[in-house]
Parts: structure tokens; C-alpha cells; sequence
């Protein structure tokens, strides 16, 4: 019988191009979709279900509390929402028109980014701080702390970081500022694992919520992911996330995620409503966040390496005599991901767009990361290939090397 892909007429690719949304994000491990599927054709309580969801994640992170979303921007709302909210049930019914007086996230200028939208449409506003004089090569500042100290007013509800090696100030430095005026930090660290230690970093260094993609290499299903951080404000996202349409005398929320005497009943559908999780989400996050832990980031990048060394070695011999060079990256750090670069002779580097429609063109079809493709580099990224990937994405792309008359497939090992 044809798979399930081929019976709705779709064909699948292989993604050498990292755990991107629009191609599915990673596939999950046959661990997680037996435990998915088993969870599926189940009924639960869901807010049992993210109580002991809660337990599992404080463990691995070392906050008091967790919750299992539908990724990391869903985490993102509903922890923007927490942090506007507290445990007012009249502010939860206000969002996404949060109280004008005070819904300003402070964010560093340099660390806008596309996903923020997530913190806007909880209802907060955000206020840029620094200038990102480094982004633009035209000296070394970003942004300080003292900026952020500064910038705060009675209108600022919180501030929003977002964690990447050399973010600037560092979170220690900005945890230290948010702790002296009382805000509570929201931190982005959705594409921060590995290295696992990250799991418990950002709390450790004082945030008060983090927000993790399930979907990336956490191995996760694509809709989901965690935040973590301080009970109440763990419990203040679940109230504004959770389908409250209850009756207030025959509410009981479990005690482990929701203090009913701390709320007094329940507030009304919450501005997270809409990132409705699936029970089977939760429980595949929860298996992945096992796997990820246990198999470890040695075991990790050696699995990740040895994918894009095959890769590496089966398109050797064919791409060789055309100009065409290959470099691994990545491979001495394994917090860091191994990666393989395809770079064109520089007068052919125009060709390298024409190179990658044909190799998503092709069949196999491969995607790989477009991100330097004007300067003629593709990159192969192992998070959604599998070991026996490599000689298949080789051959895929050697075929699409001659198709666009850059190379030829008869020289492949
Ligand atoms: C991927 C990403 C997100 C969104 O994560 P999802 O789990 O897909 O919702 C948010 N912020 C940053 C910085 C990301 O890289």
C-alpha cells in the first residue's frame, strides 16, 4: 500500500535544510509516534495532563514549573500574556487590550526578530532599547544593561530576551536589572538546543520564563513546545491556554499546575486559546525531551556527524574535477551542529539559486539551507536526515548539478 504522503498525493522530501517550519520541521523518532499515536486514541483531562507535564519539565529544567505548548512562539504568547496578566482573571479577560498603563516589554534594538509577534499579539507593546552598532559593523556597542535600567518606566511590564551565543548584555546582566525593579524576563531560547545544558541555564541565570521549541532538535513534534519558569506565572500562561469554559463550582484544577484558592475560580477562554495543544503533543514532547536527555550531546553531534560525513564522502569524487569544494563545520564543539558546505567556483556562483530549484525539483527532492547561496554556498544540515540519508541526498544533488550543467553525476562514488 502506497504510504500515507503518496494516498493524499503528496511526495515527501529529504530536508537537508535544518528543522524549518515550512518543511515540517524534524521528523520525530518512531518513540515518539508510537507514543503519539497511543496517546491520540486516548481521552485525558489536559490540565491533568500539563500538571504532570509540569513536573517532567521543572525536573529537566530546574524551574519550578512547566507547560507544554504549541511551540515556542505559542510559548511565547501565553508567557507575554502571564507576565501582563499576573493572577488578575479581569486582566486575563482584557487581553489582547491589556491594561494601557502598563504592557511595555523592553527588548533589546538587536534582538527583534520575526517570532516577536508572538509578544505583540498577547497585547504587549514593545520598546526598543540600544542601538546595534555591532550588527552594522560600525563598532562594538549593542546594548547595556544601565540602557534597560534606564529605559524602565511604571508602564514597563516585563523584558523580553532572546538567547543566542553573544546575545549582549548577557542574561546575568539583565536578569540583574529586571530582579532591582521587580519584572519579571521572558526569554526566547526557542533554537537554543542543543547543548542540553541550556535546558536549565537561562533559569539558573535568573529568568523568570523560557520559551523552548519542541519542533527543532529536541526532536519534538513540530506543534509543540515548552515553557518553563516561575509557578505563578506558569500557572498564570495555563489559565489564559487551557479551555476554561467550566462552572466555577465544579472546577477542580489539579494542585500540581493551578492553586485555586490563589485565582479564586476560573477566568474566562484566555488570549491562548487559540494555540490549542493536542494531548498526543504533549506526550510526544515529553518522550522526545526524554530521548533528547538521555542520548546525550556527544552521542548527538557524533549521529549528526556521521550523516554529513557520508554525505561528504559520496559527493567527493563527482564534484572534485568541477571546482566545486566541500568543507565540514561544526565538528569540534558538540554543543555545536555538524554541517556540510558546498561551495561553487566563484564565476558560477550565480547558478547556485538554479542549483537548488533543481534539487527540489528533483526526485529524491532535497532541500538544503539557502542561507549563503548568493555568495555560491549551499549547506547540508543532518537534524532531519536519517543515517541511511546520506548516499540518497549525494546522488539527489549530483543529479542536479549535471541538470543545471555544473557537474557530473557519472563520476559519483
Ligand atoms: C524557531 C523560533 C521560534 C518559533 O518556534 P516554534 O516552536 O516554531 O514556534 C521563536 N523564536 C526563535 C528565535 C526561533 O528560532
Amino acid at each position: 500500500m502506497a504510504d500515507i504522503y503518496e494516498q493524499f498525493g503528496v511526495r515527501t522530501i529529504l530536508n537537508a535544510a535544518g528543522t524549518l517550519t515550512r518543511l515540517s520541521s524534524a521528523p520525530v523518532r518512531a518513540e515518539v509516534a508510537a507514543a503519539m499515536a497511543e496517546a491520540a486514541g486516548r481521552s485525558v483531562d489536559m490540565a491533568a495532563l500539563e500538571a504532570a507535564a509540569s513536573a517532567r519539565i521543572a525536573a529537566a529544567t530546574g524551574a519550578q514549573a512547566g507547560y507544554v505548548t504549541s511551540g515556542a512562539a505559542a510559548a511565547l504568547l501565553i508567557g507575554a500574556a502571564a507576565c501582563l496578566t499576573g493572577l488578575s482573571r479581569t486582566k486575563m479577560a482584557g487581553l489582547p487590550d491589556a491594561p494601557p498603563d502598563k504592557r511595555e516589554f523592553l527588548v533589546v534594538r538587536s534582538q527583534r526578530n520575526s517570532y516577536d509577534i508572538a509578544v505583540r499579539l498577547a497585547g504587549a507593546r514593545l520598546v526598543e532599547v540600544g542601538l546595534p552598532d555591532r550588527a552594522a559593523g560600525a563598532g562594538v556597542r549593542d546594548a547595556d544593561a544601565f540602557e534597560l535600567e534606564d529605559a524602565i518606566t511604571e508602564r514597563t511590564a516585563a523584558i523580553l530576551y532572546v538567547a543566542r551565543v553573544g546575545a549582549s548584555p548577557p542574561l546575568l546582566d539583565v536578569t540583574a536589572v529586571a530582579r532591582k525593579a521587580g519584572l519579571p524576563v521572558l526569554v526566547d531560547a526557542a533554537a537554543e538546543l542543543p547543548p542540553a545544558d541550556n535546558l536549565t541555564r537561562f533559569i539558573a541565570e535568573g529568568a523568570d520564563l523560557v520559551a523552548f521549541s519542541g519542533g527543532k532538535a529536541l526532536g519534538g513534534p513540530p506543534a509543540s513546545g515548552i515553557l518553563c519558569g516561575r509557578a505563578d506565572l506558569v500557572m498564570a500562561a495555563a489559565l489564559q491556554q487551557l479551555d476554561l469554559d467550566v462552572y466555577d463550582h465544579l472546577w477542580r484544577p489539579p494542585a500540581g499546575l493551578i492553586d485555586r484558592a490563589a485565582i479564586g475560580g476560573p477566568p474566562r477562554h484566555g488570549v491562548g486559546r487559540v494555540t490549542k495543544v493536542g494531548k498526543e503533543q504533549i506526550v510526544g514532547l515529553l518522550v522526545a525531551l526524554d530521548l533528547f536527555l538521555r542520548e546525550g550531546d556527544g552521542a548527538r553531534h557524533a549521529r549528526w556527524r556521521a550523516i554529513v560525513e557520508d554525505i561528504a564522502a559520496h559527493l567527493e569524487a563527482g564534484v572534485a574535477p568541477h571546482g566545486i569544494a566541500l568543507a565540514l563545520h561544526g565538528l569540534d564543539d558538540t554543543g555545536d551542529m555538524p554541517r556540510l558546505s558546498l561551495t561553487l567556483p566563484p564565476d558560477r556562483r550565480g547558478q547556485a539559486a538554479d542549483l537548488i530549484l533543481a534539487m527540489e525539483a528533483g526526485r529524491p527532492a532535497v532541500h538544503v539551507d539557502q542561507s549563503a547561496h548568493r555568495e555560491g554556498v549551499l549547506t547540508f544540515k543532518p537534524v532531519c536526515l536519517s543515517p541511511g540519508d546520506g548516499a540518497v541526498v549525494a546522488a539527489a544533488t549530483l543529479a542536479a548539478l549535471e541538470a543545471t550543467g555544473l557537474g557530473d553525476a557519472e563520476a559519483s562514488a
